[in-house]
């Protein structure tokens, strides 16, 4: 492990539970803060089933579990989390909200602390050049849904991030189990310049009548030896962040092939997000 001991995780969602989690797992102290207490009452619920599962299958002991969970602690304020080594932020995707975070952030963790953003999309460029100083310091980690499974950290070096903060990143994320991989800071990075326009493609696939997606999805996962198809895998990351996701590639690409098709903005008009509202693609308990 790097000379990291803890970590503020900012943002108590899908990722920010599943980062808070995956880092406790690995020794760390963590401070989870959301400002939604409800959001981290689901985390906390979420942690504790995630590590009785895993005490059930026999991949961690008890002991370790409850050593786990008690090295979490859950705030309101990001003030109570001053003395953690490392910043990760998993808020809302919102480009003005995780400037206002960067900026409170910068005020709280010394200097130097690595203030990471999770962002699928936002350039990191832009969100560090909201800070008086210290952009040599914000850099992307990107971690996959669900966090505690998923291998890859994308490692996203905006045009100040410095070596030092590259590596020291990489260093935290194999700590924590996962196998980073450096990207540059371009829309989408890697990861969803790829994986996007993919699943842009079966909403028209399925919009023009080429198959349901029953067919879309049962094609792409024989067919591509894919875990689930593109329009199953849109409702588990969510419609409206597959949509915005389109849109950042549409408006910094300036390509028309970019353009969010018009099934999947249908459905996000009508919130129909996927799984956290039960309905998307496909209907959900
Ligand atoms: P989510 O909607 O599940 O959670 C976002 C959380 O941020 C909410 O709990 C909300 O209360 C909290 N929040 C909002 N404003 C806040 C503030 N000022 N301070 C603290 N918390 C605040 O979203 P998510 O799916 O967990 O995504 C979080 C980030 O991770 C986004 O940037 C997203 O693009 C990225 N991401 C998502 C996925 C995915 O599959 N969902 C994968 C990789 C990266």
């Amino acid at each position: 492990m790097s000379e990291v001991n803890s970590i503020a995780v900012v943002g108590a969602g899908a990722m920010g539970s599943g980062i808070a989690l995956t880092a406790a797992m690995s020794g760390l102290k963590v401070w989870q803060i959301d400002v939604s207490q409800e959001q981290l009452d689901r985390a906390n619920a979420y942690h504790a089933k995630t590590l009785k599962r895993s005490v059930d299958k026999e991949r961690i002991s008890q002991e370790d579990s409850e050593a786990a969970l008690s090295r979490i602690e859950h705030l309101t304020d990001l003030a109570g989390a001053s003395d953690a080594d490392w910043a990760v932020e998993a808020a809302t995707e919102d480009a003005e909200l995780k400037k206002r975070i960067f900026q409170q952030m910068h005020a709280t963790f010394g200097p130097q602390v690595v203030l990471a953003t999770n962002t699928s999309s936002i350039s990191i460029t832009d969100i560090a050049s909201s800070l008086p100083d210290g952009a040599d310091r914000v850099i992307g980690m990107h971690f996959f849904n669900p966090v505690p499974v998923m291998k890859l950290v994308e490692v996203i070096t905006g045009l100040q991030t410095s070596e030092d903060t590259a590596h020291r990143t990489i260093a935290l994320a194999e700590g924590m189990g996962k196998t980073p991989i450096l990207a540059n800071d371009r829309a989408g990075f890697v990861s969803n310049r790829v994986l996007m326009p993919m699943i842009n493609e079966a909403f028209y696939a399925w919009m023009d009548g080429v198959a349901e997606p029953e067919a879309i999805d049962g094609i792409m996962k024989l067919g591509c030896a894919f875990p689930m198809g593109p329009l199953r895998l849109a409702d588990f990351i969510g419609l409206d962040v597959c949509h915005h996701i389109m849109m950042v590639l549409y408006n910094e690409l300036g390509d028309q092939k970019y353009f969010p098709c018009p099934r999947l903005r249908q459905l996000v008009n009508a919130g129909r997000l996927g799984d956290k509202t039960g309905h998307g693609v496909y209907e959900h308990d």
